[in-house]
Protein backbone atom coordinates (compact mmCIF):
# COMPACT_ATOMS: atom_id res chain seq x y z
CA UNK A 1 0.00 0.00 0.00
CA UNK A 2 1.47 3.24 -0.89
CA UNK A 3 1.71 5.17 2.34
CA UNK A 4 1.39 9.02 0.94
CA UNK A 5 -2.40 10.81 1.29
CA UNK A 6 -3.20 11.23 -2.26
CA UNK A 7 -4.65 14.62 -3.19
CA UNK A 8 -8.24 14.96 -3.43
CA UNK A 9 -8.56 14.42 -7.64
CA UNK A 10 -10.48 17.80 -8.83
CA UNK A 11 -9.96 16.49 -12.82
CA UNK A 12 -10.10 13.56 -14.50
CA UNK A 13 -5.91 13.06 -15.01
CA UNK A 14 -6.11 13.12 -11.22
CA UNK A 15 -8.28 10.76 -11.01
CA UNK A 16 -6.32 8.85 -13.32
CA UNK A 17 -3.39 9.22 -11.58
CA UNK A 18 -4.65 8.30 -8.09
CA UNK A 19 -6.17 4.80 -9.56
CA UNK A 20 -3.02 4.04 -10.51
CA UNK A 21 -0.84 5.04 -7.18
CA UNK A 22 -4.10 2.71 -5.93
CA UNK A 23 -2.96 -0.01 -7.61
CA UNK A 24 0.91 0.49 -7.37
CA UNK A 25 1.17 1.01 -10.59
CA UNK A 26 3.28 4.09 -10.26
CA UNK A 27 5.53 5.59 -7.16
CA UNK A 28 6.92 8.57 -8.39
CA UNK A 29 5.21 10.63 -11.01
CA UNK A 30 7.32 11.45 -13.82
CA UNK A 31 5.64 14.03 -16.77
CA UNK A 32 7.63 16.27 -19.62
CA UNK A 33 6.51 19.29 -21.01
CA UNK A 34 7.33 18.23 -24.83
CA UNK A 35 7.42 21.22 -27.26
CA UNK A 36 8.87 21.17 -30.85
CA UNK A 37 11.55 23.82 -31.25
CA UNK A 38 10.17 25.24 -34.21
CA UNK A 39 8.70 28.48 -32.81
CA UNK A 40 8.10 30.22 -29.84
CA UNK A 41 5.77 29.45 -26.88
CA UNK A 42 2.22 30.82 -27.03
CA UNK A 43 -0.79 30.61 -24.13
CA UNK A 44 -1.77 27.14 -25.53
CA UNK A 45 1.89 26.00 -24.20
CA UNK A 46 0.99 27.73 -21.01
CA UNK A 47 -1.80 25.12 -20.20
CA UNK A 48 0.11 22.40 -21.36
CA UNK A 49 2.74 23.44 -19.04
CA UNK A 50 0.42 23.90 -16.14
CA UNK A 51 -0.87 20.84 -16.76
CA UNK A 52 2.62 18.76 -16.46
CA UNK A 53 4.45 20.91 -14.37
CA UNK A 54 1.35 21.48 -12.17
CA UNK A 55 0.44 17.58 -11.70
CA UNK A 56 4.19 16.75 -11.38
CA UNK A 57 4.30 19.60 -8.18
CA UNK A 58 1.02 17.64 -7.11
CA UNK A 59 1.99 14.69 -6.06
CA UNK A 60 5.87 15.75 -5.80
CA UNK A 61 6.77 14.56 -8.58
CA UNK A 62 9.49 15.51 -11.28
CA UNK A 63 8.45 16.95 -14.85
CA UNK A 64 11.47 17.35 -17.69
CA UNK A 65 11.81 19.56 -20.59
CA UNK A 66 11.58 16.99 -23.35
CA UNK A 67 12.08 18.69 -26.74
CA UNK A 68 10.71 17.41 -30.04
CA UNK A 69 13.39 17.75 -32.34
CA UNK A 70 12.78 15.36 -34.80
CA UNK A 71 12.23 17.60 -38.09
CA UNK A 72 15.52 18.73 -38.93
CA UNK A 73 13.64 21.26 -41.45
CA UNK A 74 11.73 23.43 -38.97
CA UNK A 75 13.94 23.29 -35.69
CA UNK A 76 16.47 25.76 -34.87
CA UNK A 77 18.94 27.10 -31.76
CA UNK A 78 16.74 30.37 -30.98
CA UNK A 79 13.66 28.25 -30.67
CA UNK A 80 14.94 25.96 -27.86
CA UNK A 81 16.73 29.44 -26.19
CA UNK A 82 13.35 30.91 -26.01
CA UNK A 83 11.22 28.09 -24.90
CA UNK A 84 13.92 28.27 -21.59
CA UNK A 85 13.32 31.21 -21.14
CA UNK A 86 9.45 31.49 -21.36
CA UNK A 87 9.26 28.17 -19.29
CA UNK A 88 11.59 30.12 -16.27
CA UNK A 89 9.47 33.51 -17.15
CA UNK A 90 5.96 31.41 -16.01
CA UNK A 91 7.96 30.22 -12.85
CA UNK A 92 8.47 26.51 -13.75
CA UNK A 93 11.94 24.39 -13.17
CA UNK A 94 12.05 21.56 -15.21
CA UNK A 95 13.74 18.71 -13.74
CA UNK A 96 15.83 17.47 -16.26
CA UNK A 97 16.62 18.98 -20.19
CA UNK A 98 16.23 16.53 -22.67
CA UNK A 99 16.08 15.54 -26.70
CA UNK A 100 14.62 13.88 -28.78
CA UNK A 101 18.10 13.89 -30.82
CA UNK A 102 19.79 13.02 -27.43
CA UNK A 103 18.39 9.58 -27.82
CA UNK A 104 18.47 8.99 -31.98
CA UNK A 105 21.09 6.26 -31.67
CA UNK A 106 18.64 4.42 -28.69
CA UNK A 107 15.53 4.85 -31.01
CA UNK A 108 17.79 3.69 -34.42
CA UNK A 109 18.17 0.29 -32.03
CA UNK A 110 14.63 -0.38 -31.24
CA UNK A 111 14.02 0.21 -34.90
CA UNK A 112 16.28 -2.66 -35.59
CA UNK A 113 14.63 -4.56 -32.87
CA UNK A 114 11.39 -4.05 -34.64
CA UNK A 115 12.99 -5.61 -37.93
CA UNK A 116 14.46 -8.24 -36.64
CA UNK A 117 10.80 -8.78 -34.91
CA UNK A 118 9.65 -8.57 -38.01
CA UNK A 119 7.46 -5.79 -37.08
CA UNK A 120 8.95 -3.05 -39.36
CA UNK A 121 9.70 -3.16 -43.24
CA UNK A 122 11.29 -0.66 -45.14
CA UNK A 123 8.60 0.30 -47.52
CA UNK A 124 9.58 1.51 -51.70
CA UNK A 125 5.87 3.19 -51.96
CA UNK A 126 5.86 7.46 -52.48
CA UNK A 127 4.35 9.08 -49.83
CA UNK A 128 1.48 10.06 -52.05
CA UNK A 129 1.13 6.27 -52.62
CA UNK A 130 1.40 5.30 -48.84
CA UNK A 131 -1.91 7.80 -48.29
CA UNK A 132 -3.55 6.19 -51.36
CA UNK A 133 -3.40 3.13 -50.56
CA UNK A 134 -4.32 3.42 -46.51
CA UNK A 135 -8.04 3.13 -47.15
CA UNK A 136 -10.39 5.18 -44.88
CA UNK A 137 -12.70 4.92 -42.45
CA UNK A 138 -15.11 2.35 -44.02
CA UNK A 139 -12.35 0.88 -46.39
CA UNK A 140 -9.70 -1.71 -45.46
CA UNK A 141 -5.75 -0.54 -46.42
CA UNK A 142 -3.72 -2.30 -49.15
CA UNK A 143 -1.15 -4.15 -48.01
CA UNK A 144 1.98 -2.91 -49.05
CA UNK A 145 3.93 -4.95 -52.23
CA UNK A 146 7.16 -4.68 -49.80
CA UNK A 147 5.16 -5.97 -46.72
CA UNK A 148 6.79 -9.18 -47.37
CA UNK A 149 10.70 -8.49 -47.42
CA UNK A 150 12.30 -10.70 -45.11
CA UNK A 151 14.15 -9.59 -41.99
CA UNK A 152 17.52 -9.80 -43.60
CA UNK A 153 16.22 -7.50 -46.26
CA UNK A 154 14.91 -4.72 -44.48
CA UNK A 155 18.05 -4.88 -42.59
CA UNK A 156 20.00 -4.82 -45.18
CA UNK A 157 17.56 -1.66 -46.42
CA UNK A 158 17.55 0.28 -43.38
CA UNK A 159 20.94 0.34 -43.23
CA UNK A 160 21.19 1.56 -46.76
CA UNK A 161 18.58 4.26 -45.87
CA UNK A 162 20.85 5.46 -42.84
CA UNK A 163 24.06 5.66 -45.05
CA UNK A 164 22.13 8.17 -47.53
CA UNK A 165 21.89 5.94 -50.44
CA UNK A 166 18.22 6.60 -51.09
CA UNK A 167 16.73 9.88 -51.95
CA UNK A 168 14.39 11.37 -49.71
CA UNK A 169 11.08 10.13 -50.27
CA UNK A 170 11.67 7.51 -52.06
CA UNK A 171 11.88 4.71 -49.46
CA UNK A 172 10.58 4.35 -45.63
CA UNK A 173 10.37 2.18 -42.16
CA UNK A 174 6.68 1.65 -42.16
CA UNK A 175 5.79 -0.55 -38.61
CA UNK A 176 3.98 -3.83 -39.99
CA UNK A 177 1.13 -3.77 -37.84
CA UNK A 178 -2.72 -4.51 -39.51
CA UNK A 179 -3.91 -2.89 -42.50
CA UNK A 180 -7.17 -3.75 -41.87
CA UNK A 181 -6.95 -2.14 -38.68
CA UNK A 182 -10.34 0.49 -37.81
CA UNK A 183 -7.42 3.06 -36.41
CA UNK A 184 -5.89 4.66 -39.02
CA UNK A 185 -2.94 4.76 -36.98
CA UNK A 186 -2.27 1.23 -37.21
CA UNK A 187 -2.15 1.06 -40.75
CA UNK A 188 1.72 0.42 -41.34
CA UNK A 189 2.61 3.50 -39.84
CA UNK A 190 5.84 5.36 -40.94
CA UNK A 191 8.25 5.17 -38.19
CA UNK A 192 11.18 6.57 -40.60
CA UNK A 193 12.04 8.65 -42.88
CA UNK A 194 14.93 10.29 -45.04
CA UNK A 195 15.90 13.96 -44.66
CA UNK A 196 19.17 15.72 -46.08
CA UNK A 197 18.56 18.77 -43.96
CA UNK A 198 20.81 19.87 -41.18
CA UNK A 199 19.74 18.81 -37.50
CA UNK A 200 20.86 21.77 -35.59
CA UNK A 201 21.92 19.59 -32.79
CA UNK A 202 23.45 16.78 -34.61
CA UNK A 203 24.42 18.52 -38.01
CA UNK A 204 24.67 15.43 -41.14
CA UNK A 205 25.52 13.08 -38.74
CA UNK A 206 21.66 11.47 -39.37
CA UNK A 207 19.78 11.26 -42.70
CA UNK A 208 16.90 9.42 -41.30
CA UNK A 209 15.13 11.03 -38.52
CA UNK A 210 11.96 9.11 -36.21
CA UNK A 211 8.50 10.29 -36.62
CA UNK A 212 6.55 11.47 -33.97
CA UNK A 213 4.51 8.31 -33.51
CA UNK A 214 7.43 5.96 -32.90
CA UNK A 215 10.07 9.01 -31.12
CA UNK A 216 7.21 9.93 -28.28
CA UNK A 217 6.79 6.23 -26.95
CA UNK A 218 10.59 5.73 -26.77
CA UNK A 219 11.76 9.21 -25.33
CA UNK A 220 9.19 9.16 -22.61
CA UNK A 221 9.93 5.34 -21.48
CA UNK A 222 13.52 6.36 -21.62
CA UNK A 223 13.06 9.23 -19.89
CA UNK A 224 10.95 7.41 -17.09
CA UNK A 225 7.30 9.17 -18.01
CA UNK A 226 4.46 7.63 -15.90
CA UNK A 227 1.74 9.52 -17.26
CA UNK A 228 2.43 11.05 -21.09
CA UNK A 229 -0.15 14.07 -20.95
CA UNK A 230 -0.72 15.42 -24.51
CA UNK A 231 -3.69 17.26 -26.20
CA UNK A 232 -7.08 15.47 -27.90
CA UNK A 233 -5.51 15.38 -31.25
CA UNK A 234 -3.67 12.47 -29.97
CA UNK A 235 -6.41 9.91 -28.87
CA UNK A 236 -6.46 7.97 -31.86
CA UNK A 237 -2.70 7.74 -31.83
CA UNK A 238 -2.79 5.73 -28.12
CA UNK A 239 -3.11 2.87 -29.74
CA UNK A 240 0.40 3.49 -31.62
CA UNK A 241 1.74 4.62 -28.84
CA UNK A 242 0.82 1.57 -27.09
CA UNK A 243 1.41 -0.93 -29.53
CA UNK A 244 5.37 0.62 -29.66
CA UNK A 245 5.34 -0.02 -26.10
CA UNK A 246 3.97 -3.42 -25.84
CA UNK A 247 5.81 -4.69 -29.06
CA UNK A 248 9.32 -3.36 -27.39
CA UNK A 249 8.76 -4.67 -24.19
CA UNK A 250 8.71 -1.87 -22.31
CA UNK A 251 9.42 -2.53 -18.87
CA UNK A 252 7.31 0.01 -17.31
CA UNK A 253 4.70 1.25 -19.84
CA UNK A 254 4.11 5.17 -19.84
CA UNK A 255 0.64 6.09 -19.80
CA UNK A 256 -0.59 8.58 -22.58
CA UNK A 257 -3.40 10.82 -21.28
CA UNK A 258 -5.37 13.53 -23.84
CA UNK A 259 -6.85 16.55 -22.60
CA UNK A 260 -8.41 19.10 -24.62
CA UNK A 261 -6.60 21.94 -26.24
CA UNK A 262 -6.47 25.86 -25.19
CA UNK A 263 -8.69 27.00 -27.68
CA UNK A 264 -9.54 31.26 -27.73
CA UNK A 265 -11.83 33.48 -29.36
CA UNK A 266 -9.71 36.01 -32.07
CA UNK A 267 -6.38 34.52 -31.22
CA UNK A 268 -4.87 31.77 -33.70
CA UNK A 269 -2.65 29.59 -31.86
CA UNK A 270 -0.50 27.40 -34.18
CA UNK A 271 2.81 28.23 -34.40
CA UNK A 272 2.37 27.70 -38.13
CA UNK A 273 0.18 30.71 -38.25
CA UNK A 274 2.18 32.97 -35.85
CA UNK A 275 5.30 32.28 -37.69
CA UNK A 276 3.52 33.91 -40.30
CA UNK A 277 2.64 36.68 -39.11
CA UNK A 278 6.30 37.25 -38.08
CA UNK A 279 7.46 36.25 -41.71
CA UNK A 280 5.47 38.47 -43.38
CA UNK A 281 5.88 41.35 -41.32
CA UNK A 282 2.63 41.84 -40.04
CA UNK A 283 4.08 42.06 -36.10
CA UNK A 284 7.07 43.03 -35.68
CA UNK A 285 8.72 39.43 -34.17
CA UNK A 286 7.81 36.63 -31.94
CA UNK A 287 7.54 38.80 -28.83
CA UNK A 288 5.17 42.08 -30.19
CA UNK A 289 2.99 42.71 -27.77
CA UNK A 290 0.24 41.49 -29.84
CA UNK A 291 1.32 38.28 -30.27
CA UNK A 292 -0.40 35.08 -28.21
CA UNK A 293 2.94 34.20 -27.54
CA UNK A 294 4.28 34.12 -24.20
CA UNK A 295 7.22 36.78 -24.66
CA UNK A 296 5.16 38.79 -26.54
CA UNK A 297 2.80 38.50 -23.26
CA UNK A 298 5.75 39.26 -20.77
CA UNK A 299 6.71 42.13 -23.36
CA UNK A 300 3.40 43.50 -23.10
CA UNK A 301 3.56 43.48 -19.54
CA UNK A 302 0.98 40.92 -18.46
CA UNK A 303 2.37 39.37 -15.23
CA UNK A 304 2.76 35.45 -15.60
CA UNK A 305 1.01 35.24 -12.24
CA UNK A 306 -2.22 35.89 -14.25
CA UNK A 307 -1.76 33.67 -17.26
CA UNK A 308 -1.11 30.96 -14.37
CA UNK A 309 -4.57 31.96 -12.99
CA UNK A 310 -6.19 31.71 -16.10
CA UNK A 311 -4.88 28.39 -16.53
CA UNK A 312 -5.92 27.64 -12.86
CA UNK A 313 -9.47 28.99 -13.47
CA UNK A 314 -10.63 27.59 -17.31
CA UNK A 315 -9.46 24.17 -15.67
CA UNK A 316 -8.60 20.81 -17.67
CA UNK A 317 -11.61 18.88 -19.22
CA UNK A 318 -11.53 16.47 -22.29
CA UNK A 319 -14.14 18.55 -24.13
CA UNK A 320 -13.28 20.68 -26.63
CA UNK A 321 -14.12 24.34 -25.63
CA UNK A 322 -13.07 27.71 -27.12
CA UNK A 323 -12.14 30.47 -24.46
CA UNK A 324 -13.60 33.96 -24.75
CA UNK A 325 -10.36 36.32 -24.90
CA UNK A 326 -12.10 38.57 -22.45
CA UNK A 327 -11.96 35.66 -20.40
CA UNK A 328 -8.02 35.92 -20.06
CA UNK A 329 -8.18 39.89 -19.88
CA UNK A 330 -10.68 39.81 -16.78
CA UNK A 331 -7.93 37.50 -15.04
CA UNK A 332 -5.04 40.33 -16.11
CA UNK A 333 -7.23 43.20 -14.93
CA UNK A 334 -8.06 41.16 -11.58
CA UNK A 335 -4.87 40.87 -11.18
CA UNK A 336 -3.39 43.97 -11.78
CA UNK A 337 -6.34 45.85 -9.80
CA UNK A 338 -4.69 44.32 -6.72
CA UNK A 339 -1.23 45.08 -7.48
CA UNK A 340 -0.76 47.90 -9.98
CA UNK A 341 0.26 51.21 -8.87
CA UNK A 342 -1.98 54.02 -9.43
CA UNK A 343 -0.66 57.12 -11.48
CA UNK A 344 -2.06 59.45 -14.00
CA UNK A 345 -2.40 60.24 -18.20
CA UNK A 346 -4.04 62.49 -20.14
CA UNK A 347 -4.56 60.80 -23.71
CA UNK A 348 -6.42 63.82 -25.28
CA UNK A 349 -5.34 66.82 -23.18
CA UNK A 350 -7.59 69.63 -22.51
CA UNK A 351 -6.22 73.10 -20.69
CA UNK A 352 -8.40 73.82 -17.77
CA UNK A 353 -7.76 77.67 -16.05
CA UNK A 354 -8.71 77.96 -12.19
CA UNK A 355 -8.90 81.87 -13.14
CA UNK A 356 -9.59 82.19 -8.80
CA UNK A 357 -6.93 80.08 -7.61
CA UNK A 358 -3.18 81.30 -7.02
CA UNK A 359 0.36 79.85 -6.29
CA UNK A 360 0.24 75.91 -6.02
CA UNK A 361 -0.17 72.92 -3.47
CA UNK A 362 0.08 69.59 -2.87
CA UNK A 363 -2.66 66.87 -2.33
CA UNK A 364 -2.59 63.41 -1.72
CA UNK A 365 -2.98 60.46 -3.73
CA UNK A 366 -3.61 56.96 -3.29
CA UNK A 367 -0.76 54.45 -4.81
CA UNK A 368 -3.04 51.82 -4.37
CA UNK A 369 -6.47 51.90 -2.93
CA UNK A 370 -6.87 47.84 -3.32
CA UNK A 371 -3.62 48.01 -1.02
CA UNK A 372 -4.05 50.49 1.63
CA UNK A 373 -0.84 49.98 3.22
CA UNK A 374 1.38 51.15 0.07
CA UNK A 375 0.16 54.94 1.53
CA UNK A 376 -0.33 57.73 -0.70
CA UNK A 377 1.97 60.27 -2.39
CA UNK A 378 1.70 63.96 -2.82
CA UNK A 379 0.69 65.32 -6.25
CA UNK A 380 1.08 68.71 -7.25
CA UNK A 381 -1.86 71.04 -7.39
CA UNK A 382 -1.93 74.24 -9.59
CA UNK A 383 -3.52 77.09 -11.55
CA UNK A 384 -3.28 75.45 -15.03
CA UNK A 385 -4.21 71.69 -15.19
CA UNK A 386 -4.41 69.31 -18.38
CA UNK A 387 -7.92 67.23 -18.06
CA UNK A 388 -9.24 64.46 -20.76
CA UNK A 389 -11.21 66.86 -23.53
CA UNK A 390 -13.94 63.55 -23.19
CA UNK A 391 -14.64 65.17 -20.13
CA UNK A 392 -15.94 68.17 -21.33
CA UNK A 393 -18.68 68.95 -23.40
CA UNK A 394 -20.31 72.03 -24.48
CA UNK A 395 -23.20 70.09 -25.69
CA UNK A 396 -23.75 67.08 -23.00
CA UNK A 397 -25.60 64.11 -23.65
CA UNK A 398 -28.22 63.54 -20.18
CA UNK A 399 -26.98 62.44 -17.50
CA UNK A 400 -23.15 63.82 -18.57
CA UNK A 401 -21.62 64.26 -14.73
CA UNK A 402 -18.51 65.57 -16.03
CA UNK A 403 -17.62 69.24 -16.59
CA UNK A 404 -20.16 71.65 -18.83
CA UNK A 405 -20.65 75.16 -19.19
CA UNK A 406 -22.20 76.23 -16.32
CA UNK A 407 -21.94 72.90 -14.74
CA UNK A 408 -19.56 71.20 -11.50
CA UNK A 409 -16.96 68.57 -11.34
CA UNK A 410 -14.63 67.07 -8.74
CA UNK A 411 -11.00 67.13 -9.63
CA UNK A 412 -9.75 63.94 -8.00
CA UNK A 413 -8.16 64.58 -4.78
CA UNK A 414 -8.83 68.21 -5.15
CA UNK A 415 -11.68 70.67 -5.47
CA UNK A 416 -14.97 70.88 -6.83
CA UNK A 417 -14.50 73.74 -10.11
CA UNK A 418 -17.20 75.21 -11.87
CA UNK A 419 -17.00 75.96 -15.85
CA UNK A 420 -17.04 79.68 -16.15
CA UNK A 421 -16.21 79.71 -19.96
CA UNK A 422 -14.42 78.04 -22.69
CA UNK A 423 -12.14 79.39 -25.91
CA UNK A 424 -12.44 77.52 -28.94
CA UNK A 425 -10.08 77.91 -32.15
CA UNK A 426 -11.32 79.00 -35.47
CA UNK A 427 -12.52 75.60 -36.21
CA UNK A 428 -14.41 75.50 -33.19
CA UNK A 429 -12.30 73.08 -31.09
CA UNK A 430 -12.42 73.91 -27.12
CA UNK A 431 -8.49 74.78 -26.35
CA UNK A 432 -9.19 75.67 -22.87
CA UNK A 433 -11.71 75.63 -20.40
CA UNK A 434 -12.07 78.75 -17.62
CA UNK A 435 -13.05 77.56 -14.23
CA UNK A 436 -13.45 78.86 -10.69
CA UNK A 437 -12.73 76.40 -7.73
CA UNK A 438 -14.14 76.57 -4.27
CA UNK A 439 -11.70 76.94 -1.75
CA UNK A 440 -13.31 74.53 1.14
CA UNK A 441 -14.29 71.74 -1.10
CA UNK A 442 -10.91 69.74 -0.83
CA UNK A 443 -11.50 66.43 -1.02
CA UNK A 444 -11.54 64.46 2.69
CA UNK A 445 -12.53 68.23 4.41
CA UNK A 446 -14.97 69.78 1.87
CA UNK A 447 -17.59 71.99 3.63
CA UNK A 448 -18.77 73.65 0.67
CA UNK A 449 -22.24 71.90 0.60
CA UNK A 450 -21.79 71.63 -3.13
CA UNK A 451 -23.09 68.08 -4.60
CA UNK A 452 -21.08 66.57 -7.65
CA UNK A 453 -21.76 63.73 -9.77
CA UNK A 454 -18.71 63.60 -10.84
CA UNK A 455 -14.88 62.96 -10.12
CA UNK A 456 -12.39 63.89 -12.87
CA UNK A 457 -8.30 62.89 -13.12
CA UNK A 458 -5.89 65.67 -14.03
CA UNK A 459 -2.63 66.08 -14.44
CA UNK A 460 -0.88 70.10 -13.58
CA UNK A 461 0.84 71.64 -15.86
CA UNK A 462 4.15 71.84 -13.85
CA UNK A 463 3.85 68.04 -13.83
CA UNK A 464 2.52 66.83 -17.10
CA UNK A 465 5.30 64.84 -19.55
CA UNK A 466 5.02 64.47 -23.08
CA UNK A 467 5.65 60.74 -23.59
CA UNK A 468 4.20 58.30 -26.29
CA UNK A 469 2.08 55.60 -25.73
CA UNK A 470 0.70 52.64 -27.09
CA UNK A 471 -2.71 51.31 -27.76
CA UNK A 472 -3.59 47.69 -29.09
CA UNK A 473 -6.81 46.14 -30.46
CA UNK A 474 -7.01 42.87 -31.22
CA UNK A 475 -4.54 41.31 -34.06
CA UNK A 476 -7.69 39.42 -34.84
CA UNK A 477 -11.25 40.98 -35.98
CA UNK A 478 -13.41 38.34 -35.61
CA UNK A 479 -13.96 35.90 -32.67
CA UNK A 480 -14.27 32.64 -34.57
CA UNK A 481 -12.86 32.07 -38.39
CA UNK A 482 -14.89 29.03 -39.22
CA UNK A 483 -14.50 28.70 -42.68
CA UNK A 484 -12.21 31.79 -42.80
CA UNK A 485 -8.74 32.62 -43.81
CA UNK A 486 -6.74 33.87 -40.76
CA UNK A 487 -5.44 36.46 -42.80
CA UNK A 488 -8.76 38.21 -44.10
CA UNK A 489 -9.33 38.17 -40.36
CA UNK A 490 -6.03 40.54 -39.49
CA UNK A 491 -7.05 44.06 -37.75
CA UNK A 492 -4.35 46.25 -39.48
CA UNK A 493 -4.76 49.14 -37.32
CA UNK A 494 -4.23 47.04 -34.03
CA UNK A 495 -1.42 49.36 -32.98
CA UNK A 496 -2.42 52.98 -32.54
CA UNK A 497 0.63 54.89 -31.02
CA UNK A 498 -0.72 58.65 -29.40
CA UNK A 499 1.06 61.54 -27.95
CA UNK A 500 -0.01 62.31 -24.08
CA UNK A 501 0.48 63.52 -21.24
CA UNK A 502 1.66 61.50 -18.28
CA UNK A 503 2.77 62.68 -14.57
CA UNK A 504 6.44 63.30 -14.07
CA UNK A 505 6.28 60.90 -11.49
CA UNK A 506 6.30 57.52 -13.71
CA UNK A 507 9.85 58.76 -14.17
CA UNK A 508 11.04 57.23 -10.38
CA UNK A 509 8.96 54.26 -11.34
CA UNK A 510 11.85 51.01 -12.94
CA UNK A 511 11.21 49.96 -16.85
CA UNK A 512 8.59 47.32 -17.13
CA UNK A 513 6.63 48.40 -13.97
CA UNK A 514 2.79 47.70 -14.79
CA UNK A 515 0.26 50.84 -13.71
CA UNK A 516 -2.68 51.28 -13.78
CA UNK A 517 -3.25 55.01 -15.35
CA UNK A 518 -6.66 55.77 -14.09
CA UNK A 519 -10.09 55.79 -16.43
CA UNK A 520 -7.60 54.89 -19.07
CA UNK A 521 -5.93 51.39 -18.87
CA UNK A 522 -3.38 49.17 -17.15
CA UNK A 523 0.49 50.72 -19.40
CA UNK A 524 3.60 49.35 -18.84
CA UNK A 525 6.78 51.68 -18.97
CA UNK A 526 8.33 50.35 -21.89
CA UNK A 527 12.06 51.26 -23.31
CA UNK A 528 11.59 51.80 -26.97
CA UNK A 529 14.86 52.11 -28.95
CA UNK A 530 16.03 54.02 -25.66
CA UNK A 531 13.22 56.09 -25.18
CA UNK A 532 10.67 55.71 -22.28
CA UNK A 533 6.84 55.31 -23.82
CA UNK A 534 3.89 53.79 -22.51
CA UNK A 535 2.51 50.41 -23.82
CA UNK A 536 -1.30 48.90 -23.19
CA UNK A 537 -1.23 45.92 -21.19
CA UNK A 538 -5.12 45.47 -20.68
CA UNK A 539 -7.84 48.30 -20.89
CA UNK A 540 -9.54 49.03 -17.65
CA UNK A 541 -13.15 47.70 -19.31
CA UNK A 542 -13.95 44.97 -21.65
CA UNK A 543 -13.22 46.66 -24.90
CA UNK A 544 -15.38 44.78 -27.02
CA UNK A 545 -17.79 41.97 -27.56
CA UNK A 546 -17.96 39.08 -29.13
CA UNK A 547 -20.66 38.25 -31.66
P1 LIG B 1 1.50 24.26 -32.51
O1 LIG B 1 0.43 23.87 -33.47
O2 LIG B 1 1.27 25.55 -31.85
O3 LIG B 1 2.86 24.10 -33.09
P2 LIG B 1 2.02 21.87 -31.19
O4 LIG B 1 1.09 20.97 -30.47
O5 LIG B 1 2.58 21.39 -32.48
O6 LIG B 1 1.30 23.24 -31.34
P3 LIG B 1 4.24 21.49 -29.55
O7 LIG B 1 5.48 22.28 -29.47
O8 LIG B 1 4.31 20.14 -30.13
O9 LIG B 1 3.18 22.35 -30.29
O10 LIG B 1 3.50 21.43 -28.14
C1 LIG B 1 4.10 21.07 -26.92
C2 LIG B 1 3.00 20.62 -26.00
O11 LIG B 1 2.06 21.68 -25.83
C3 LIG B 1 2.25 19.47 -26.61
O12 LIG B 1 2.02 18.50 -25.60
C4 LIG B 1 0.97 20.06 -27.07
O13 LIG B 1 -0.08 19.12 -27.00
C5 LIG B 1 0.77 21.20 -26.09
N1 LIG B 1 -0.05 22.26 -26.68
C6 LIG B 1 0.16 22.91 -27.84
N2 LIG B 1 -0.83 23.78 -28.08
C7 LIG B 1 -1.68 23.68 -27.04
C8 LIG B 1 -2.92 24.30 -26.71
N3 LIG B 1 -3.46 25.21 -27.50
N4 LIG B 1 -3.53 23.95 -25.56
C9 LIG B 1 -2.97 23.03 -24.74
N5 LIG B 1 -1.82 22.41 -25.00
C10 LIG B 1 -1.18 22.71 -26.13
MG1 LIG C 1 3.89 20.01 -32.94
Amino acid sequence: MSTKPLPEATNFIQSIINQDILDEKVQTIQTRFPPEPNGYLHIGHAKSMFVNFGTAKLYRGKCNLFFDDTNPSKEKEEYVNSIKKDIQWLGYNWQKECYASDFFDKIYQYAIQLIQMNKAYVCNLSPEEIKNTRGTLTEKGQDSPYRTRTVDENLQLFEEMRLGKFKEGSCCLRAKIDMASPNLNLRDPVIYRISYDRHYRTGNKWCIYPMYDFAHPICDYLQNVTHSICTLEFEDHRPLYDWVGITLNFVAKPKQIEFARLGMTNTVMSKRYLKKLVEDGTVHNWDDPRMPTLSGMRNRGIPPEAILDFCQRIGISKSQAECEYSYFEACIREYLNYHAERTNVIVKPLKLTITNYEGEEEVDFDINPMQTDKGKRKRRFSKTIYIEQDDFSIEPPPKYYRLKPNGYVRLKDAYIVRCDGFIQDKMGNVTEVLCTYFKESKSGQDKSGIKTKGVIHWVSEADAMPIELVQYQLLLQDARYEGQDFQERINYNSEQIKKVFAEKYILSLSENTVMQCLRTGYYKIDNHQGKLRLTEVVSLKESFKSK
